[in-house]
Formats: C-alpha cells, sequence, structure tokens
C-alpha cells in the first residue's frame, strides 16, 4: 500500500471521491471503446480508471511528478498512455496525427481554467468534443449570454469556436480536500469550420478585449483604435452601445469589417 498523497495548492489539486457524481460525469462523458480520449489532470485516477475500463486505452496529461509514478505502477502503458508534464504546453494535435478526432476530459486544475481553454481552443478543429469540470462562476462565464453579468471575453472567444452547455453541478463535499466553490460540468463540441469565419482570429481577440476592458465605457470609446463612425454606419452597430450588449457574430462582423477596411486613416 503507498503513502497517502497529501494534495498540492499549487497544482489545484482536489481529488474527486464521491463515486456516485463520478459514475454521473463518466455517463456524461459517454466513452465508446476505441474513442481516442486525453484526459488533462488525471491525479489519483477517480476518472481515469472508469474511463479505460469503457476505452480500452486512454491518454493523460500530468503535471505532478508523484502523481505520474503512481499511474505508471498502477497502469500498464498499454491502457495508459502518460504524457508527463504541463497540459498549457502540450500539443494536443500530436495525439491526432492519423486523423481520427480527439475527445478531451478533465476535472481541471482552476487555477489555469482560463488558460488551458484558451489552449485547447487553438486544436478546435481536430477536436470531436471536450467535457470538464470548472469551477462553477467559469462555466457560467463560457456560457454567459449578451446582456448579462457574466458575459465578457470568454464568453465570445469560446462561444464562437464551440457550442458549450453546462450539464450539471457539483457541490464541494465531492472532492477531498474540499474547494470553496461550486463546481459545474460543461461540455464543448467545436462549431462547423463554415460557421467560424472570422478573417483574422487575432484581430477578433485584440477588439473583444478592447471591448470589455472597460465594461462601462461605449464601444465608441473602448473601440476607439478600430472604428470610427462612418465605420458604425456601415456596420449598422449602434456606438452608444457597450461590448456586452454585442452578440458573437457582431464581433466577428466588426473583426472582418476591420480586416477588409485596413487601418484607420
Ligand atoms: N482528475 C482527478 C480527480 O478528478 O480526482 C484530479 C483533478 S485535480 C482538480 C487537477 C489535476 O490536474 C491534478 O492531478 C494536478 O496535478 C493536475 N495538474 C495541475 N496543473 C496541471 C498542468 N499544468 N498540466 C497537467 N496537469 C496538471
Amino acid at each position: 500500500m503507498s503513502e497517502p498523497h497529501l494534495a498540492r495548492k499549487r497544482f489545484g489539486q482536489n481529488f474527486l471521491s464521491d463515486p456516485n457524481i463520478i459514475r454521473k460525469i463518466i455517463e456524461a462523458i459517454r466513452p465508446v471503446e476505441g474513442d481516442r480520449m486525453v484526459e488533462i489532470g488525471p491525479g489519483l485516477g477517480a476518472m481515469t480508471e472508469p474511463l479505460m475500463d469503457c476505452l480500452g486505452h486512454l491518454h493523460v496529461v500530468e503535471i505532478d511528478r508523484d502523481l505520474i509514478a503512481r499511474l505508471k505502477t498502477a497502469h500498464p502503458p498499454e491502457r495508459l498512455t502518460i504524457h508527463e508534464g504541463d497540459a498549457l504546453k502540450f500539443d494536443f494535435g500530436s495525439l491526432v496525427a492519423d486523423g481520427a478526432p480527439l475527445r478531451v476530459v478533465g476535472n481541471l486544475p482552476y487555477n489555469i481554467s482560463t488558460p488551458i481553454l484558451f489552449h485547447l481552443a487553438e486544436f478546435a478543429d481536430r477536436v470531436k468534443d471536450m467535457t470538464f469540470m470548472l469551477q462553477k462562476e467559469v462555466v457560467m462565464r463560457m456560457v454567459g449570454e449578451p446582456g448579462t453579468e457574466e458575459y465578457g471575453r470568454l464568453s465570445v472567444m469560446l462561444q464562437y469556436r464551440f457550442n458549450m452547455r453546462r450539464m450539471f453541478d457539483v457541490p464541494p463535499g465531492a472532492f477531498r480536500p474540499a474547494p470553496k466553490v461550486m463546481s459545474s460540468i460543461v461540455r464543448m463540441v467545436p462549431r462547423p469550420a463554415a460557421e467560424c469565419t472570422a478573417a483574422d482570429y487575432a484581430l477578433l481577440g485584440k477588439i473583444v478585449t478592447a471591448a470589455f476592458g472597460q465594461r462601462r465605457k461605449t464601444l465608441r470609446n473602448t473601440l476607439r483604435d478600430y472604428l470610427g463612425e462612418d465605420d458604425y454606419t456601415a456596420l449598422g452597430i449602434d456606438p452608444g452601445l457597450r461590448g456586452e450588449k454585442l452578440g458573437v457574430d457582431e464581433f466577428v462582423r466588426i473583426a472582418n469589417h476591420v480586416t477588409a477596411r485596413g487601418p484607420l486613416a
């Protein structure tokens, strides 16, 4: 019997311990034998083992060397391929070299939730779906709608790439140690490439960041580096609005207008 693992805060370690919740999450993922799947942060294996049982083989990305050593002892490489290191730097594209789309799952470390979502968005064209547990507050922002408090940069940039649905909430008591906040399960399915029509994705990101940088200010103020009065007329968008009122498609229209027009005179 190995020593108990001491949860490391710096790696956002809250381990799932409630068997009913674990079962519910696995049911939500619906793993099918032969699926190509990667789990981010397997930890002590709460989800890893049931996933392997359904799939036959699973990839995992884990940063904590102690946990990696445990996983290696417990599971043969035919069932579990362990990628040691930081998921933020991991090339998820390397797992889809032969074209089969990737399924990504994980009870994500909350301290890196936003950067990991942006990193994963880069691989959206090679992904079938992603199912994650995250802080409920983050999930609410991911699925937030225009005009609400939760709606912001995270909502727009992720909704541009993914259809997303909050599936159910998980209370702190389902984890050891218990986090201070509620968690939620979110499912993300990449939108078809034909729907992702921003000519310049980086520019879209800059415009969205500017629009939400000062939430209380109007577009006329926040987007002054990008749009003049004539542009608002051409776009049919009221410059007196705040960014939080614009839908994802309107941000894409603005970005494409700026690309087509070139730099402001
Ligand atoms: N999946 C396990 C569970 O549900 O019980 C553990 C979840 S725990 C919230 C997060 C896991 O991600 C831990 O195993 C932690 O070591 C790992 N982790 C943290 N930061 C990471 C990173 N940058 N790259 C890969 N794994 C990371």
